[in-house]
Order: C-alpha cells, then sequence, then structure tokens
C-alpha cells in the first residue's frame, strides 16, 4: 500500500497535482508519496492563519482566553501522546534510526512539550510600573503578551518531531497560527501531528502542514509570504542566512537555530571511563547528525594517546543499523546525498596529511542495508587545525581529535571557528571548569556531560550558529508581543 502524506490546510487535507517519493535511508525503500504544496497553498494557510490568530476570527484562537486556549492544547497534548507509537513508527521510517531512540529521544519527550509549555505560560508575569506626570497626575504602565500573527515553522530532518514541536507548541500557546514546513526528508511524523491536530478543538487555520523544499517550493513561499509575522527556523547556517535575507522584506522577525563545529576539552584529571561514555555519545549519537554533536576533540597530552585508543576502539564496536537493538546503536545517515557530503569530508583526511583510527568509510552488510545511506563511525587523528575536516560541520558520525598542553590554549583551539553551539568540558577540578565555561563561546557549555537538557532551557548560538534565542521564556517570548497599556490617573481637581 502506498502511503500518501497530504499537506493539512485551514482544517483540511489538500491533494497537489505534483508530488516527491521519500525513501528510507535503511535501505532505500519507498516510504511515502508527499504532495508538494503550491503558493496557492502556501497562501491559503497563512491568510486563514492571520485570520484565527490576529484576524477577524481571532476570539476563536489569538483572542480566547488563556484559560481556555491551553485547555484546548492539553487536550490535544493528551491525543497525541496516546499516538506515541505511530510517532515512533513514522520517525523510523524516515530515518532509519533504532526503535529504542526513537521511543527514548522523540516519541513521548516531544509531544510532552505542548503540556511543558502551556504550564510556562501560566506562570508568564506581567510587568508594571506607576509614574507621576509632569503636572503630578499619576500613570502606571502594565504589559501584556499578544501573539504576533502567523508563524512559520521551518524544520529539519535530525530530529525532526521534536524540533517541531519546539516550534508549534510555544507558538500555539500564545495564541499564534502556526505553519509548519519539516524537511522534504521527514514528513511522516509532522503528518501525525497535523492528524491528531485534525481530531482535536484546535480551530482551522491554527495550524497548517504545508510539505516541500526550499527555495520555489514550500520553504520559500512561506519565507517571502509578506503575511508571514515571524519565522523560526532550524537547520543549516547557509540556508538561515537566505531566510534571514528574505524576512528582511517587510522585517519580519527570525530565530535561526544554525550549525556547530563543537569541541570537547578533556583535561588531564578527567575520569576517562566518564569522558568515552560520553565522547562516544556525543560524536556518533544519531549517527553525529545532532546540531550539538562533537566533532572536535581536544586531549590533555598527557592522556591523549589513551583517549585515543579507548575511542578508537569503542568506535570500531558501535552496533550499525540494527533498528531492533534495545540500546545504544548508530542508523544511516539521512540520505545518499547527504552521505556524499560526509564521505566527501573523510576524503579530505589523508589530503590533509591525517590518518584514521576507526572507520573512515562506508560499512558493507551483503544485505537490503547496502541500498541504505551508512557511513562508519569515524575517529581521524594527525591534522592540522586549518584542514577542512577541522573546519566544516560533517554532521555525520566523525571526530577528530588533536593534543594540548595548556589551558589557555586549549580555550584558544575550541574557539577557533566561525560557528558557537555548545561544548563539553571533562575535568575533576570544579573550579577549573566553571573558570572556562564562560571563555568558551558558545550557547550551551556541559561539564562531564553532554546533550543533558531541560527542553525548557535557553537555546542560544555564537557566529553562525544563530540568532534570536528560543527555548521555555524565550520561546514564549519570541512567539509574542509584549503591548504596554499605559492609562492616567487625573488627580483631584477640587
Ligand atoms: P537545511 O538548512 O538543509 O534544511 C532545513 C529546512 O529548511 C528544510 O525544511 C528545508 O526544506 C528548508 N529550506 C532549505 N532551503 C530553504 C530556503 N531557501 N528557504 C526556506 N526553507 C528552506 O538543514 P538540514 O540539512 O535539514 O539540517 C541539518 C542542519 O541543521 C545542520 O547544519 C545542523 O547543525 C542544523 N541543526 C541545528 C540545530 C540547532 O538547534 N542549532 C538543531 C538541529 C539541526
Amino acid at each position: 500500500m502506498t502511503i500518501e502524506l497530504k499537506n493539512f490546510i485551514a482544517g483540511t487535507w489538500v491533494e497537489s497535482k505534483t508530488t516527491f517519493a521519500k525513501t528510507s535511508p535503511f535501505d532505500g525503500s519507498h516510504v511515502a508519496t508527499v504532495h508538494e504544496a503550491t503558493e496557492q497553498m502556501v497562501d491559503d494557510a497563512v491568510t486563514a492563519g492571520r485570520a484565527v490568530s490576529i484576524g477577524k476570527r481571532s476570539t476563536e484562537w489569538g483572542d480566547l482566553p488563556q484559560v481556555r486556549r491551553l485547555a484546548i492544547i492539553e487536550d490535544f497534548a493528551a491525543r497525541l501522546m496516546a499516538r506515541v507509537d505511530d510517532l515512533v513508527e513514522a520517525e523510523v521510517a524516515d530515518t532509519g534510526r533504532s526503535y529504542w531512540q526513537a521511543r527514548t529521544f522523540d516519541g513521548a519527550r516531544s509531544a510532552g512539550l505542548f503540556t511543558a509549555y502551556a504550564n510556562l505560560a501560566r506562570g508568564l508575569e506581567a510587568r508594571t510600573r506607576n509614574f507621576d506626570t509632569p503636572n503630578g497626575d499619576r500613570a502606571f504602565w502594565y504589559t501584556t503578551r499578544r501573539p504576533k500573527g502567523v508563524i512559520g515553522a521551518i524544520c529539519p530532518w535530525n530530529v525532526p518531531l521534536l524540533m517541531a514541536c519546539m516550534k508549534v507548541a510555544p507558538a500555539l500557546v500564545m495564541g499564534n497560527a502556526a505553519i509548519l514546513k519539516p524537511s522534504e526528508e521527514t514528513p511522516s511524523s509532522a503528518t501525525v501531528l497535523a492528524e491528531v491536530v485534525a481530531q482535536s478543538d484546535i480551530p482551522d487555520g491554527a495550524f497548517s502542514l504545508i510539505h516541500g523544499f526550499g527555495p520555489n517550493s514550500a520553504g520559500g513561499f512561506l519565507t517571502s509570504h509578506p503575511d508571514v509575522d515571524a519565522i523560526t527556523f532550524t537547520g543549516e547556517s547557509g540556508t538561515g542566512m537566505a531566510i534571514m535575507k528574505a524576512a528582511a522584506d517587510g522585517l519580519r522577525e527570525v530565530s535561526l537555530e544554525l550549525g556547530g563545529k563543537n569541541a570537547a576539552l578533556v583535561f588531564e584529571d578527567a575520569d576517562m571511563d566518564q569522558v568515552i561514555e560520553g565522547v562516544t555519545r556525543s560524536a556518533f549519537f544519531n549517527c553525529g547528525q545532532i546540531c550539538f554533536c562533537t566533532e572536535r576533540a581536544y586531549v590533555h597530552r598527557s592522556r591523549a594517546d589513551e583517549f585515543i585508543s579507548r575511542l578508537a576502539e569503542v568506535a570500531n564496536n558501535i552496533i550499525v543499523g540494527d533498528q531492533q537493538h534495545n540500546g545504544f546503536s548508530i542508523g544511516p545517515l539521512i540520505s545518499r546525498g547527504h552521505r556524499d557530503k560526509v564521505v566527501g569530508l573523510l576524503d579530505t583526511v589523508k589530503q590533509s596529511g591525517g590518518e584514521f583510527v576507526a572507520g573512515g568509510g562506508i560499512p558493507e552488510f551483503g544485505d537490503t542495508r547496502d541500498a541504505g545511506a551508512f557511513v562508519q563511525p569515524s575517529v581521524a587523528i594527525g591534522l592540522p587545525e586549518t584542514a577542512t575536516f577541522v573546519k566544516e560541520e560533517a554532521f555525520g558520525p566523525v571526530i577528530h581529535v588533536a593534543p594540548f598542553d595548556e589551558e589557555d590554549e586549549a580555550v584558544a583551539l575550541t574557539n577557533d571557528t566561525r560557528y558557537g553551539l555548545s561544548t563539553s568540558i571533562w575535568t575533576q577540578d570544579i573550579n577549573r571548569a566553571h573558570r572556562l565555561a564562560p571563555r568558551i563561546r558558545v550557547g550551551h557549555a556541559w561539564i562531564n556531560s553532554w546533550q543533558l537538557r531541560d527542553l525548557l532551557s535557553p537555546l542560544a548560538g555564537a557566529g553562525i550558529s544563530g540568532v534570536g534565542d528560543q527555548g521555555g521564556q524565550l520561546s514564549l517570548e519570541f512567539c509574542s508581543l509584549p503591548q504596554t497599556i499605559t492609562t492616567r490617573i487625573f488627580g483631584d481637581k477640587a
């Protein structure tokens, strides 16, 4: 049976004359036929979204009392949670990852964001201040948070459902209309999300789903639409720059969560068991396709050989391509196209004077997985800091290890990148950890851990890793306009 994934626009499932095939990176099999949204469909979604958030139907959503809107969202969240098995299936089908990973990392964790954001919104406090007018009257002001209107949410393929929920939940909670454009590589879980919206009391138009690509397709139509009031995007830095340019027309606000070239810093006093467990996850989890993944490790010279041989041994023994494995393993990259890019970077290692102590190529299975997009977990050493492999984001299961001698040198090496997303510092010296973390120019620094994340904590990036911070209260603020209401109290004229 062919699965057809349609657009969901203003409460209606909409087919398109143009479709594209979504294939599995696990074995190249056909996953679904996806209907690509046209410019007219995107316009219909925007028009309906405007009406229900800040337009003539705003009493149905944007101007609905918060207590009623949040009750609808919490009912929706419960319905979504009841579909968690379908969300997991969708994520596994699109990405080729294991069921264990989809269950522990994606499914319920994503669905839970709607309740988390509803609770956070209930606790939002307004600001207020009394002041005197020049003629002696009194006055005061208070702030209220208004929906911005239509928020375009453009998502990447690496953690499709989680990214979608991180954007859609705060947008809806604050009374906006959300238009979700999932990656063309991962249309399935977003479609389950839309199915649940269709069964809920979220009014038509408050959520729309459009499928397609970037330029001259759904993504481009959405970002260039003048009635899209704000855009929240996660993806590559280059795409973020293109979207920021598109949003400049009409001065629409953007939040851009972009790429990284993250470093781990391992000091001489680190607990090497903890380090190897942590760096294995940080380099290889999700086949290295997490924006926070570690692609550079700087290790104190006294521990570098030990680190390299232990990490290489672990990398050589990671389970690859077993979707039923009930624990850490890695699946394929998202597509053959992405694998070409990662393999292209692997190929630069020898040319730049480096070598692999683990991996460095494509695994062979001797079965249908050879039609997938797998790559070996790879550990490289011996490269100069100027090498392409050390500078460019691979977004794959690859890491380069280099030694350092001094603390200041380690900080300088870590900061020597145009990116600025995350780092992890491994040391038993608590003073050193807290002395150094603020010196690393990144949005998130982990100490003796990696990706230990409260999803409501701030998410920011320096350099080309992003602008317009998100996460928790910051997301609620991004999705709303702080309106100041000032009133004058006339004095007694008697
Ligand atoms: P991508 O930039 O290729 O695509 C992301 C989305 O943008 C897709 O939905 C795509 O269709 C759309 N798109 C592409 N061009 C567009 C355009 N011109 N206008 C409008 N939409 C457009 O990114 P990707 O390959 O899907 O994701 C991988 C990247 O995402 C990596 O660089 C990774 O570091 C980054 N990422 C960052 C974070 C973070 O929080 N900082 C999180 C996850 C992923």
